[in-house]
């Protein structure tokens, strides 16, 4: 495939850091919004990931110009009733950074038994090209809340999500693309591109 620039729609170095990751070695040319000194405020005012991924994809396309790749991603804990899920960047109101975040979330699980514990993360992809069409893919990944933060790596919940092997803040950043919920998301993302390509 040839070498397509997108724009990456958020202002999250931790999810910057991943799409890099992720979609360089697919063979794709890509610039974070603050490579290329734009900003995009946009409410979030979907009610599900892939409304929010959209409103995002499609701002970023139009202060760039460039195709936008946009993921709006969560954390559903079933013992909260899928909180945080699309609240997960404001859980606990705006004053708070992804540690204080993190301790919330511990906090309000600590009467919970361990069986009791299921949660996944959930990425929706939606990436706008600059003549309007969408591609829009989603990524699951499955595991369970743990009792204390482990880890160093990663960023927001990671610490506390708990899958083979130990946290997502505990394993490498290659077995994290390879199970989690955006390099999910993103793997079906190339594969929609291609049969795109070979379609147009
Ligand atoms: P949004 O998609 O910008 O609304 O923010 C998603 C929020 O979900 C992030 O701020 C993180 O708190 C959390 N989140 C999404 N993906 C991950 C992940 O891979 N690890 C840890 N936290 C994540």
């Amino acid at each position: 495939m040839e070498t397509q620039k997108f724009v990456i729609a958020t202002g999250n170095p931790g999810k910057v850091r991943e799409f890099r990751r992720i979609l360089e070695p697919m063979g794709f040319e890509v610039y974070s919004l603050k490579d290329l000194n734009l900003r995009a405020d946009v409410e979030e005012t979907g009610s599900t990931f892939r409304e929010n991924a959209r409103l995002k994809a499609e701002a970023a396309m139009r202060l760039s110009g460039l195709a936008a790749i946009a993921d709006d991603s969560g954390l559903c804990v079933d013992a909260l009733d899928g909180a945080p899920g699309v609240y997960s960047a404001r859980y606990g109101g705006e004053g708070l950074e992804d540690g204080g975040r993190t301790d919330l979330l511990l906090q309000n699980m600590r009467d919970v038994p361990e069986e009791k514990r299921t949660a996944r993360f959930v990425s929706a992809i939606c990436c706008v090209f600059p003549d309007g069409t969408a591609l829009e893919t989603e990524g699951v990944c499955e595991g369970a809340i743990g009792y204390e933060k482990r880890g160093e790596n990663g960023f927001g919940y990671d610490p506390v999500f708990l899958v083979e092997g130990g946290s997502f803040a505990e394993i490498s950043d290659a077995e994290k693309d390879r199970i989690s919920h955006r390099g999910r998301a993103l793997r079906a993302f190339e594969q929609k591109l291609r049969a795109r390509k070979t379609e147009q």
